[in-house]
């Protein structure tokens, strides 16, 4: 197992060697500093860098700590918004920004050779309620407009391309894919680096103070850096840097555990075309094949962090309910990580102070959103004139945040009632 990643998951124990990125010692000057080493924060860095930036990245643990190194590896394109309603808020472009953002993590893994199983073989997005599907059918045919390659699937359909059970319908997306996201991220950090940027792990951002028109951030060790711009892109990670942000977001964990490989009778049933699937639950599950041919289960967990395996109980229970052939199977991992989720289900772009950039609230889709997010913030800031695919808001603290343990889990346990009564 990798020592050099802190959670047990399974893409700590199949990754590759982490690169160097030594603690920030010492005092600095960049055009731009980026804080957070995960997809947005990376993708924003290697693109300052291939523009002729110099750029400070820093991260309180390492590349692809946060939720970039633990997620599913689901490429999913897309927002919670359908596109018509994404039109309608935010104007065509914004849709197609969105409906691109698969490509946009592709393409960074074609272009920079990233070694992390990337499979290009969809995203199912499974219903067990019949009364979902016609708005799943809608969503197909929205994309389908748009140049999507799309298909709709009857229960029997979803039943041979999932192997599972209780699937009244679905649709399959396929710009979507999979990949290894702790080696997506590391191979991130690594062609930011060749590129020129300066990565720090083991460098908690502590103060950030306007210095002239740019910033002087601070690190926990007493470290600085001086730059004309800060990119600040913590996600669910983020902490008390910067006053109010942290209470913009409701930081919940999604849970994730990992059986035993599978043989090879399993593998011709369970998932063979290679698709990656979540579920249309308020409280939805989403599962995949895994390196060494694991089937991985994930869904939303409690608000804390999982202190026993008693707390995947309800993970495993979906596992065990979709997959009745895997009740046999051991589990061999079982690990979680923080998502952002914000009350309008979309992420969030801010400007709280001039040269001051901060994207979060990917609400649990952001491997292909945040990769995209990144990549234009790096553009924006070497040309203006990329238009950021969002409107700038201003930032808005959830009411009583300090309270959102209680009233998040009382959330969860609604929706998972109406889940539970909608047929
Ligand atoms: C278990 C799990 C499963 C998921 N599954 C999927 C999936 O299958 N598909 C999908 O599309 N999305 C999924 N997601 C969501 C996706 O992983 C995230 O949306 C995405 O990784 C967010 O990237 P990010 O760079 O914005 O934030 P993160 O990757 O969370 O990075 C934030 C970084 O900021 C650092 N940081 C915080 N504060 C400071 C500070 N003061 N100074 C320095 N550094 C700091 C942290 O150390 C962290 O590394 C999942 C998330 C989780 C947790």
């Amino acid at each position: 197992m990798s020592q050099t990643h802190p959670v047990a998951s399974i893409w700590a124990a199949t990754a590759t060697p982490a690169p160097e990125t030594p603690a920030l010692a010492g005092d600095h000057r960049a055009d731009v500093t980026v804080i957070g080493a995960g997809f947005t924060g990376l993708a924003a860095a290697l693109r300052l860098a291939q523009g002729g930036a110099t750029v400070r990245v820093l991260d309180a643990g390492a590349p692809g700590f946060g939720a970039s190194g633990r997620n599913g590896g689901q490429v999913i394109p897309g927002l919670k918004l359908d596109p018509d309603a994404l039109d309608a808020q935010f104007g065509e472009a914004t849709t197609d920004f969105v409906g691109r953002a698969a490509d946009v993590a592709f393409r960074l893994i074609e272009t920079h050779a990233i070694a992390c199983e990337p499979r290009r073989s969809g995203w199912i997005q499974a219903s067990v309620k019949t009364s979902h599907l016609p708005t799943l059918e809608r969503r197909a045919a929205a994309w389908a407009k748009r140049g999507a390659s799309v298909e709709v699937l009857d229960a029997a359909a979803m039943a041979r391309a999932t192997g599972g059970t209780g699937f009244a319908g679905g649709w399959l997306d396929r710009r979507a894919g999979a990949l290894h996201p702790l080696n997506y991220a590391r191979g991130l950090a690594r062609a930011a680096l060749a590129a020129g940027a300066q990565i720090h792990g083991a460098s908690r951002a502590t103060r950030l103070t306007p210095q002239g028109k740019g910033w002087l951030v601070e690190t926990e060790a007493g470290a600085r850096v001086t730059s004309d711009q800060v990119v600040l892109a913590t996600n669910g990670y983020t902490d008390g840097l910067w006053p109010g942000l942290r209470a913009t977001v409701i930081p919940a964990h999604s849970f994730q555990v990992a059986t035993q490989p599978l043989d090879a009778a399993l593998l011709a049933q369970i998932l063979p075309g290679g698709s990656v699937v979540s579920d249309t639950r308020r409280i939805g599950n989403y599962f995949r094949i895994g390196p060494g041919n694991r089937l991985m289960m994930g869904g939303r967990g409690s608000f804390a962090e999982p202190r026993s395996v008693a707390d995947y109980g309800r993970i495993i229970a979906a596992l065990h309910a979709i997959f009745p052939q895997s009740r046999t199977l051991g589990l061999e991992f079982q690990w979680a990580g923080r998502v952002a989720m914000t009350p309008d289900h979309l992420p969030h772009i801010h400007r709280p102070a001039p040269n001051l950039t901060i994207a979060l609230g990917y609400n649990g889709r952001g491997v292909a959103l945040a990769s995209a997010m990144g990549d234009v913030i790096g553009a924006h800031l070497l040309d203006p004139s990329v238009r950021l695919p969002l409107t700038v808001s201003p930032l808005r603290p959830l009411p009583l945040h300090g309270l959102h343990p209680l009233y998040a889990t009382a959330a969860i346990w609604y929706y998972r009632l109406r889940d539970a009564l909608e047929r």
